[in-house]
C-alpha cells in the first residue's frame, strides 16, 4: 500500500491537513486507518481512551487493523495502570507498554535522586522514561496518532494541525506522519464523547484531575484552572511539553 508518508511531501501534508482541517475525529482516523498499514495510537490513559474507542469503531467498519501503545514512565498512578488494563479487556485489544531503560533510570536515581525534576526541570527524567522509549515504539510504524488538543495547553499546542509530519521519529530519514485528530475538539466534547458511548474513563479525571500524567509531576486542579496548570505546576507554562510532542515548542 502506498503511504501518506512516502507520497507526500511537506505540502501534500499541509494540504491534507487544510482538507480535513474540520473533520470529525472518526473521519481523520478513519484517513490514518485507511493510508496506512503500521499505524499505532500512542494511548496515555487519560481522556485520549476517546481514541481508542474511535479507532475501534472505525477499524471494524473499514475492516482495517490498528496498534495501541503505552508509555509505562514507572512513576504512573496505580489508577492509571488499573484503567489501561480495563481498556485492553473492555476493547479486547493489546496494549503494549514500552519501559524506559533500566540502566539509564538507575544511573538518573543514582546521581540525582528520584525527583531530580523538581530542580533542574522535568527534561531529563523525561527523556529516559518517555522519549527515548517513544523512538522505540514508533521505530516499526509508518503514521501514529495522538490526543493532542489546541485547547489543552495556549502555550504550546494552540496551532497543531490535524495530521503534520514529526521530523522527531521515523525510519529511513523519513518523518513519520502524526495524526492529531482531537486537535478541534475541546475537553467538553471529548467528555460528552465518553458519556455518550459509555467509554471507560480514569477514575482520577473523578478526583479533580483533568489532565493526567506521572503521579509526581501531575496533580488535581481547582475549578476555573487550566487543565495544563496541574502539570509540572513549579515550571514555565511555555515549557510544558515532556519531548513527546517537541515538535509543538519548535513551531
Ligand atoms: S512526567 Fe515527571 S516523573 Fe514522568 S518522566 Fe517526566 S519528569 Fe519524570
Amino acid at each position: 500500500m502506498t503511504t501518506i508518508a512516502s507520497a507526500f511531501d511537506a505540502t501534500q501534508i499541509e494540504a491534507t491537513a487544510a482538507r480535513l482541517a474540520r473533520s470529525h475525529p472518526a473521519d481523520i482516523i478513519a484517513e490514518a486507518l485507511t493510508h496506512f498499514d503500521q499505524l499505532t495510537i500512542s494511548f496515555s490513559g487519560a481522556e485520549d481512551v476517546v481514541l481508542v474507542d474511535l479507532a475501534s469503531r472505525e477499524a471494524a467498519r473499514l475492516d482495517r487493523t490498528f496498534q495501541v501503545f503505552s508509555l509505562d514512565t514507572g512513576r504512573l498512578h496505580p489508577e492509571t495502570l488499573e484503567f489501561i488494563q480495563r481498556v485492553r479487556d473492555h476493547y479486547d485489544i493489546p496494549i503494549e507498554a514500552y519501559f524506559p531503560q533500566s540502566e539509564a533510570v538507575e544511573t538518573l536515581v543514582r546521581e540525582k535522586g528520584l525527583f531530580s525534576f523538581r530542580a533542574d526541570g522535568h527534561g531529563e527524567c523525561c527523556g529516559i522514561r518517555k522519549v527515548e522509549p517513544l523512538g522505540r515504539a514508533l521505530a516499526d510504524v509508518d503514521a501514529y496518532i495522538t490526543g493532542q488538543r489546541r485547547d489543552q495547553s495556549p502555550g504550546t499546542r494552540a496551532e497543531i494541525p490535524v495530521v503534520q509530519l514529526d521530523p522527531g521519529f521515523g525510519r529511513d530519514a523519513n518523518p513519520l506522519v502524526k495524526f492529531n485528530p482531537l486537535a478541534n475538539w475541546t475537553s467538553a466534547q471529548v467528555w460528552q464523547h465518553i458519556m455518550a458511548y459509555n467509554v471507560p474513563y480514569n477514575p482520577l479525571h473523578d478526583q479533580g484531575f483533568k489532565s493526567i500524567g506521572c503521579a509526581p509531576c501531575t496533580r488535581a486542579t481547582h475549578p476555573g484552572e487550566h487543565e495544563r496548570a496541574g502539570r509540572w505546576w513549579w515550571e514555565e507554562a511555555t515549557q510544558k511539553e515532556c519531548g513527546l510532542h517537541s515538535i509543538n515548542l519548535e513551531r
